[in-house]
């Protein structure tokens, strides 16, 4: 790979104002001249116009093979869902070919390293050959449309070489977080049904080696479809190299540099996703080539107000999870963008490495994670002032509710106070982000810790479990669904539709539910309030878990805490907290700090939600894409260790360890 300059990154432009963000539709036939409120108003009342619309979007943010002749074709309540019907398209030329004309040598990736300074520049006429490449090799090794291959990588230009190659010939690819253990990826290639896995001899992260391609061996020993490994170079250690094993790079390099990408049917798999596991066994979502391509290119330019050319993306998530797919690769790249792929930690070297990496590659976005952010306000604030983050014009987050405590950090810290915090929510089943505070019309406030605004055309309702009816009053709570379809949404569950309509679309019919809550304010803008399953009920009152720990989050002593429901003689459910304390937080102050916890919750929410139980920790059982997995917390409140179940899927198992001694302790 060479190193070449990123050009156009110094380019110091004007602030766009707001009233920009109002005038994007021009050239939208009768769109242009809408604001945002006027939009949607005019989208939600009428479904000529909501087709009108992602017909033009359809047409606009791709490059068709052969165009489409029905924009949509879908039924909620049979869960099925279809977009731009008749049309053809590649996914991979649409992230690289058609921009070679202009872009040919604007870069596409940086790959910023493990350790800092090591950054490696490629640009899209690179992209183009090393993807061709790939595609070539995939050919030759037997693989064909309609075929699935599992990437088992660690963020870097090769598992997006091999994605778009994938892409390009039309095999569906699902990329397995390069961490999970060898019994977690054989469930996914078993399930999956892979002939190919992509691997990479060892991963590196946080200055440590992770054996990626021993991992693969003692996966692939259980699943028989797997005809070949590809296994790339990342550090070069000498690993076992058995019968279906072919080093990738060495045999890409004597491939054509240019393979044609087929045109596929927009409804053809793109690719197969498993979500993060928090709430039980992983779904395999699938999906599709065109509705997902326009739905992600769309958000990524509104949502973040991203300026191909000028911007550099830094989405810090792995390529291993939607967010990685969606805003790393396929979004950024359909815009023609400059796209980050972070293979290191928030904490390594130390804690300043977001903003460090800012600095030094002059990123204009970051977009990372609750968890990351409650993990860096327990140090000190100069690991942020030391670095100029004067380019930075956008500030993401997606995962988990954003508190306020976080939020006001994050806003003043790294924000200098007035840049713009678009605080996402969405999942892997909506493909790309679905409620967020931009886009929004002039002037519109960004208000804290809540992510406010349906995206264009998306229609969020408020249900009540208890009569199944909406919700529709404001200011009020309920479970949230979305009314109508848009074109990322997942297509099905692989292999197992009847989980996918029983999952999604059975509770509420003819609405999509989320599995999330959800509370209007009074203005109709969102806050999400937690995981349905996770609500807990004390004496009839119902509690998101979210409200909770928010109130606990502003207490200066907290950095980070997870609250569960326990089954409680008298009021049905009780409140169990657990909660970090922030670094150098004297272990003298615990008995005032629970008190002080306590009239926190009790002022800012009422007394029945006051956490009954209070343990201090060090960690928490986290997915290994940094949330909280309150599960496991509940059988530990209910002391039911029996049915704690598999947790190698933990970014931490002996977490769960040292909480029973601690809960069994403070008994
Ligand atoms: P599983 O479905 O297997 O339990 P998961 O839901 O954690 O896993 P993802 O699809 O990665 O898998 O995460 C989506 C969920 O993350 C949402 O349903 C929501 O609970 C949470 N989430 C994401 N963004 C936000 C946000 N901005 N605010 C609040 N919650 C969010
Ligand atoms: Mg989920």
């Amino acid at each position: 790979m060479l190193r070449c300059p990123l050009q156009l990154v110094r380019l110091r432009l004007p602030v766009r104002q707001l009233s920009d963000l109002t005038t994007k539709f021009t050239g939208l036939g009768s769109f242009s001249n809408l604001n945002y409120d006027q939009l949607q108003s005019s989208l939600r009342t009428d479904s000529s116009q909501c087709e009108q619309f992602w017909k033009l979007i359809g047409e606009q943010q791709l490059n068709w093979m052969q165009p489409f002749h029905t924009v949509s074709d879908c039924d909620l309540k049979s869960a099925k869902i279809a977009w731009y019907l008749g049309g053809k398209l590649n996914a991979s030329a649409n992230c690289i070919d058609r921009h070679l004309a202009t872009r040919a040598d604007q870069t596409a990736l940086i790959w910023e390293q493990d350790e800092p300074g090591n950054q490696v520049y490629i640009t899209y006429k690179q992209l183009h050959a090393e993807v061709c490449r790939i595609a070539s090799l995939l050919l030759q090794s037997g693989l064909q449309a309609g075929d699935t291959a599992v990437l088992y990588m660690p963020t870097g230009p090769p598992v997006v070489y091999c994605m778009l190659a994938c892409a390009r010939i039309g095999v569906a690819h699902s990329v397995v977080f390069a961490g999970f253990s060898a019994e977690a990826l054989a469930a996914r290639i078993q399930d999956v049904g892979a002939k190919v896995v992509i691997t990479t001899d060892q991963a590196i992260r946080g200055g440590k080696t992770v054996e990626l391609k021993r991992t693969v061996d003692a996966a692939v020993k259980s699943c028989p479809m797997v005809e070949r490994v590809f296994v790339s170079t990342r550090t070069g250690a000498s690993v076992p190299m058995g019968s279906i094993d072919v080093p990738l790079e060495k045999n890409a390099a004597a491939c054509s540099a240019d393979c044609a990408a087929e045109p596929m049917d927009s409804e053809q798999p793109l690719f197969v996703l498993y979500t993060s596991g928090s709430t039980g066994k992983p779904k395999g979502l699938v999906h599709s080539t065109a509705g997902y391509l326009v739905y992600t290119s769309l958000t990524h330019q509104h949502v973040f107000d991203y300026r191909p050319g000028q911007d550099i993306f830094g989405c810090v998530a792995d390529v291993g999870w939607i967010t990685g797919h969606s805003y790393v690769v396929y979004g950024p790249l359909a815009n023609g963008g400059t796209t980050l792929l972070f293979e290191s930690t928030p904490a390594y070297p130390d804690v300043g490495r977001y903003w460090e990496t800012a600095e030094r590659l002059g990123l204009t976005h970051i977009y990372l994670s609750p968890t990351s952010l409650r993990m860096l306000l327990r140090y000190s604030t100069d690991f942020v002032t030391k670095y100029d983050l004067s380019r930075l014009r956008v500030l993401g987050c997606v995962g988990e509710p954003l508190n306020h405590e976080a939020w006001e950090w994050y806003h003043r810290w790294v924000g200098g106070g007035h840049r713009d915090i678009a605080d996402t929510w969405w999942q892997t089943e909506t493909g790309g982000v679905c409620i967020a505070p931009r886009p929004s019309a002039e002037g519109a406030p960004i208000l804290p810790a809540m992510p406010m605004r349906p995206f264009y055309g998306l229609e969020p309702v408020l249900m009540d479990p208890a009569t199944g009816a909406e919700v529709t009053e404001s200011p009020a709570e309920g479970h949230l669904c979305m009314r109508r379809p848009w074109p990322g949404m997942a297509r099905s569950i692989w292999g197992d539709h009847k989980r996918f309509a029983e999952t999604y679309y059975s509770q509420f019919p003819g609405l999509y539910f989320t599995g999330d809550g959800a509370s209007r304010d009074a203005q109709g803008f969102l806050h999400i309030t937690g995981r349905v399953d996770d609500v807990i009920n004390v004496t009839g009152h119902r509690l998101g878990t979210a409200e909770i720990e928010d109130a606990l989050d502003s207490h200066p002593a907290v950095s980070e805490t997870a609250v569960i429901g326990y089954p409680h003689k008298l009021k049905g459910e009780a409140v169990y907290a657990f909660v970090i304390l922030k670094d150098g937080v004297s272990i003298d102050r615990l008995g005032d700090l629970r008190r002080e916890l306590k009239r926190r919750v009790r002022d800012r929410i009422a007394a029945y939600a006051v956490p009954e139980k209070l343990l201090f920790t060090d960690g928490l059982p986290k997915t290994r894409s940094g949330k909280i997995m309150r599960r496991i917390l509940k059988r530990i409140a209910a002391e039911d260790y029996d049915s704690i179940g598999d947790i190698s899927t933990l970014a931490d198992p002996s977490v769960v360890e040292a909480l029973k001694q601690h809960h069994d302790l403070y008994q």
